[in-house]
């Protein structure tokens, strides 16, 4: 039976560069997959429909919940993400390695549902540096500044649940910290694909090999 793919989580607080981690590591190992999700927010200026996200109503969210599409979901900043049950079957069978990169309530809820699952927490090395990183975004109010800097106490406290923590350092200390967390996460991806259980067919096949 051909190999199926592992499924990484990575999660952490909003504001703690997960996003960028994963465009960074997605643009040096195309062998690693990420999934689209689907959302109820509006897109900023230059995300596309079905490669950031799938841009959907309230309706169409509301219905896709009641059709069991999701394989989590969850109320995030005053809007709906959710990760298609879809996208993860096809994607694994298929044998790819996927990451989901959401909140960490939908983490939870996949860390629970699927205990292979490997869940990365990425933490930003202060709370100061949250704050301005929040801030030079450009895209948050102040009162949505507030309320995700109040959040992040709650976040963090997750982060025991998860497998592997990550530490974004900032980029004024550390120019290539971005780097260096993508690097950090491929190497846990690379890990994992070398761990013995995803070893043993070929050992097998090679111990068949040298004995014939
Ligand atoms: P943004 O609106 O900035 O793209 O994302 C806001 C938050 O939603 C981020 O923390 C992001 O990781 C999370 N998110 C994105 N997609 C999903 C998803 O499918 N499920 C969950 N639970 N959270 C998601």
């Amino acid at each position: 039976m051909a190999k199926r793919g592992m499924l990484f989580v990575i999660s952490g607080p909003a504001g703690a560069g997960k996003s960028e981690i994963v465009k960074t590591l997605l643009r040096k190992h195309p062998d690693v997959h990420l999934s689209v999700s689907c959302t109820t927010r509006a897109p900023r200026e230059g995300e596309i429909n079905g490669v950031h996200y799938h841009f959907v109503t309230e309706e169409r969210f509301d219905e896709l919940i009641r059709e069991d599409a999701f394989y989590e979901w969850a109320h995030v900043h005053q809007n709906r993400y959710g990760t298609l049950k879809e996208v993860v079957r096809k994607q694994l069978n298929e044998g790819n390695d996927l990451i989901l990169e959401i909140d960490v309530q939908g983490c939870q809820q996949v860390l629970k549902l699927n205990p292979d699952a490997v869940g990365i927490f990425v933490c930003p090395p202060s709370r100061d540096n949250l704050e301005k990183r929040l801030r030079n975004r450009g895209t948050e109010t102040e009162e949505s500044i507030r309320v995700r800097l109040n959040n992040v106490a709650g976040e963090v406290a997750t982060a025991y649940t998860y497998d592997y923590v990550i530490i974004h350092q900032d980029w004024s200390d550390v120019p290539n910290a971005l780097e260096i967390a993508a690097d950090e996460v491929y190497a846990i991806i690379s890990a994992k694909r070398c761990e013995l259980e995803n070893r043993r067919a070929f050992l097998d096949q090679l111990s068949a090999q040298l004995r014939a």
